[in-house]
């Protein structure tokens, strides 16, 4: 089970927190093996996000500073918190699709977030059905 910190919005946890779980599951499968991910999901500092806007064109079209893989022995998730609680999610599928594939760029890295996001939507789209 992945932990967000206390510095994100309660109601935006509740709203993903079982589709990041579920989206790790993904990924997994889409490895082909399992992955130990990064435990913890932070907030990134001002700081880190005004420094990530800059590093535009990198892949990030839209300026990056929404997400960060912090590695400093151990690696734990950084996102932006002010942003909808679809598009934390969204940050938290593509950084972890980092971790898991550290070997792809920035656009595969993107496609397979949707991917990984397209799958989730049919998973709920069936349990709704059912
Ligand atoms: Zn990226």
């Amino acid at each position: 089970m992945v932990k967000f910190d206390k510095c994100f919005d309660r109601e935006s946890v509740n709203a993903i927190k079982r589709s990041v779980d579920l989206a790790l599951l993904e990924i997994e499968k889409l490895a082909g093996r399992k992955i130990a991910f990064p435990q913890n999901i932070s907030c990134m500092s001002e700081s880190e996000v005004s420094r990530g806007r800059r590093i535009r064109g990198l892949g990030h079209e839209e300026g990056a500073g929404h997400g960060m893989l912090s590695c400093d022995g151990k690696c734990i998730v950084k996102v932006n918190r002010d942003m909808s609680a679809y598009n934390i999610l969204a940050n938290v599928v593509h950084e972890n699709i980092h971790f898991a594939f550290p070997e792809k760029g920035e656009v595969e890295t993107d496609s397979l977030t949707e991917f990984v996001l397209e799958k989730l939507k049919k998973r709920r789209n069936r349990s709704v059905e059912s």
